[in-house]
């Protein structure tokens, strides 16, 4: 068999799948290639405010009427309930010691719940891969992207217009050729290894471990009775990623409508090596011996798949573009899951990439946007490692920890509001890593957490970092690590957003958050 198409592109995780029906959208003929098949189970599953809209950007941008229900709650499940999905209204974190149960200080000064959404209708998702990549991988198909599954890639060669691609699907040989080839296949993946690409380690950030797996039976902790009745959280502390945070690493738990429960851990190697990670089941039971707390949400529940042992999260090739060919983000790097970049540098990296096929095809301009792909991808995937890294430096000291993560919360809320005001540049690249005074106060702010600076300072910091981006009241010290979805803070931010009152009256509207 033998097959000549526009564009290749090779894995049909969510991020090729998107890929695929954008560039057939953007009028190039695609072949799609992934050496498994789906339904399969896939990691990386928490979504998060910027990257739904992406997702709704991206679908309104290409006209994927049937993707756009998924990038929010109240619509998938209307639209779309059995595909497996979880409710998640904000990022919640818990600091834990090892030994102790958590402690759930009266300052709330050992927790942090940031809401994402003032309702279950508009807000965030955990995505199950399993039905989600599915799903996309058939829409692809049903777009007309030829979709080739269990095709294993022998070899990738440049030609003289564009890439051959030498791969086996049962028992038979092909040759595909393409103009332009994607890569999708993840870390150190397809195009990595067969252009012979070299990798680079983030400077600051630890090779920490994962240990992960579905499981079933998982308890909520908000009916576990550790929380004093009389407070009532932002929003139900479970229905978001839900972090366990101590020195050393962290534990996610995303719940899932269907009944399963992700849940893993990343660490640090010096942690990693004392759980003994590699050895799986019994390393998570270890591991729960150490947090009372998190022993007991897990009392009852039962692995349903079998554990699985990363011994390397953080990848970053030294490429992610070239002639003819370009890699998502998510092939390219990989920080780690802590805040959820995944998903929205993969989509910022296909917002990027479906303009360029769909403006520049076949023109010079067409190559040059594939190196502002690279460039900026570098810059976005940088940023977001250097957050990381100061975060992991201060995992023992939450007061410092909660602080950083407003770096992170400013910035995103930042970009969601400017997106949805139709003003992108004033946000600019993920974690506004290009804003003339962010960018740089982002920078100092990690580097002071990282050189071990001062608890008193680099909070004073990090509050001076915020202040021009902050429309969400992270500001407000009252809150007490609290921080609601409050509509009067978007009008006092106003000005930050260049935006007048009724342009935030009507952005409201428009986006479900008030109803006219
Ligand atoms: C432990 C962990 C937790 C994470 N949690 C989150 C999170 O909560 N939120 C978030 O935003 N991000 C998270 N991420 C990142 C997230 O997983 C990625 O951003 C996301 O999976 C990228 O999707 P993708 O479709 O581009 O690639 P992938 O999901 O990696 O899919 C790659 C596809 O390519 C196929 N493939 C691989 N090699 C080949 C080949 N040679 N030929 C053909 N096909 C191939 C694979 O079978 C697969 O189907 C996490 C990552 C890890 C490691």
């Amino acid at each position: 068999m033998t097959g000549a198409f526009d564009v290749a592109v090779l894995g049909s995780g969510f991020g090729g799948s998107l890929a695929a029906l954008i560039a057939r959208r953007a009028g190039r003929t695609v072949v799609l290639i992934e050496r498994g098949t789906h339904p399969r189970f896939a990691i990386g599953e928490s979504s998060s405010p910027l990257a739904n809209l992406l997702l709704e950007e991206l679908a309104d941008g290409y006209d994927l009427p049937r993707i756009r229900p998924l990038s929010a709650w109240g619509t998938w499940q209307r639209t779309y309930p059995e595909i497996g999905c979880g409710l998640k209204r904000g990022f919640t974190f818990y600091a834990h010691e090892a030994g102790n149960p958590f402690r759930g200080a009266p300052d709330r000064s050992d927790q942090l719940l940031v809401a994402a959404s003032p309702n279950d209708e508009v807000a965030d998702t955990h995505w199950y891969r399993p039905d989600f990549d599915g799903f996309l991988a058939d829409e692809a198909a049903a777009e007309g992207a030829e979709y080739l599954d269990r095709t294993a890639i022998a070899a990738i060669a440049a030609g003289a217009s564009g890439f051959d691609i030498d791969a086996s699907r049962a028992g038979r040989s092909m040759r595909l050729r393409a103009r332009f080839v994607i890569d999708a296949s993840g870390p150190g993946g397809a195009l990595h290894q067969a252009l012979g690409l070299a990798s680079t380690a983030f400077p600051d950030l630890p090779q920490t471990e994962g240990l992960f797996t579905h499981f079933e039976n998982v308890r909520r902790l908000d009916a576990m009775g550790i929380f004093p009745a009389a407070a009532t959280p932002p929003y139900p502390a479970d229905d978001a990623a839900l972090h366990h945070v101590f020195d050393g690493g962290w534990i996610w738990v995303l719940r899932f409508q269907n009944g399963v429960t992700s849940a893993g851990i990343a660490a640090t190697p010096a942690l990693a090596r004392e759980l003994r990670l590699s050895e799986g089941a019994t390393a998570w039971q270890r591991l729960l011996d150490r947090f009372p707390t998190v022993h007991d949400q897990f009392a009852g529940a039962r692995p349903t798949l079998p554990f699985v042992h990363r011994p390397q999260l953080p990848f970053r090739s030294r490429s992610a573009a070239g002639p003819g060919w370009a890699m998502l983000p998510s092939a390219a790097a990989f920080v780690d899951p802590l805040l959820s970049t995944g998903f929205p540098l993969t989509l910022l990296g296909l917002e990027r990439l479906g303009e360029a096929m769909r403006t520049d095809w076949g023109r010079p301009a067409f190559e040059e946007k594939l190196q502002r792909h690279e460039t900026r991808t570098f810059l976005e995937v940088d940023a977001a490692a250097l957050l990381v890294s100061a975060l992991y430096a201060r995992f023992d000291d939450f007061p410092v920890f909660a602080a950083l993560t407003h770096l992170y919360f400013a910035a995103a809320s930042f970009a969601e509001s400017a997106r949805r005001l139709g003003r992108p540049a004033l946000s600019g690249a993920f974690l506004s890593a290009d804003h003339p005074t962010f960018g740089p106060a982002l920078d100092r702010c990690c580097r002071m957490a990282l050189g071990g600076g001062d608890r008193d300072e680099v909070l004073a910091a990090v509050r001076e970092a915020i202040e021009p981006l902050d429309v969400i009241g992270l500001g407000d010290a009252s809150r007490r690590n609290w921080y609601p979805v409050d509509q009067a803070d978007l009008y006092a931010s106003a000005r930050k957003l260049n935006a007048t009152r009724a342009e935030i009256d009507a952005l409201l509207v428009r986006c479900g958050l008030v109803t006219a």
